[in-house]
């Protein structure tokens, strides 16, 4: 299968608000993380963290309060949500795809692994949460599949059997 590319579909304020933010640290080797892992508290250690994998296949990393988007440096990416690592030996040891910001398929575990794997970090064999994101074809609002039932929670509209999330269309312009 191709892999995805996600561009942000997110709110545009949201955007724009973190457009000034620093992007996440970008895992290059297994000391990146190591160091990076070091300089957070131990507040933020105890908790998952954000990620984004990058179009370079490279995962970036900020504390979990942080938007994806600004973890992206605001670019479009391979995958997102949030993961928690444990050391000796580094592995992960939850990984999701819950980025409502890019809204990932489920399928983008590949770039996932590949990022970890490029680290040396051990990992799971999959998503240890995956959430399927449909986008209603009735009121286009976006929807968290939840055990399956595929149907809208906004409006009771049946949605679409494979994910289907595309950034909106700009509205047209009216006049000129
Ligand atoms: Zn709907």
């Amino acid at each position: 299968m191709a892999i995805r590319v996600y561009p942000y579909v997110g709110p545009a304020d949201i955007k724009a608000m973190v457009a000034a933010s620093p992007a996440g640290t970008a895992l290059t080797d297994l000391d990146a993380l190591a160091r990076w892992h070091a300089s957070q508290s131990s507040d933020e250690r105890d908790e998952p963290f954000t990620y984004v994998v990058g179009l370079d296949g490279v995962m970036r990393v900020a504390p979990r309060r942080s938007e994806h988007v600004a973890c992206a440096g605001g670019a479009s990416v391979l995958a997102a949500d949030e993961i928690a690592f444990r050391d000796e030996p580094w592995s992960a040891v939850s990984v999701s795809n819950q980025s409502t910001g890019y809204c990932p398929d489920v399928t983008c575990w590949p770039s996932v692994a590949a990022a970890l794997d490029r680290l040396g970090v051990g990992r799971p064999a999959g998503f240890t949460t995956e959430i399927p994101f449909r986008r209603c074809t009735a009121c286009a609002e976006i929807n968290t599949v939840r055990d399956g039932d595929l149907v809208c929670v906004f409006c009771d509209a049946d949605l679409p059997a494979a994910w289907n999330i595309r950034p909106r269309t700009p509205p047209p312009a009216w006049g000129t």
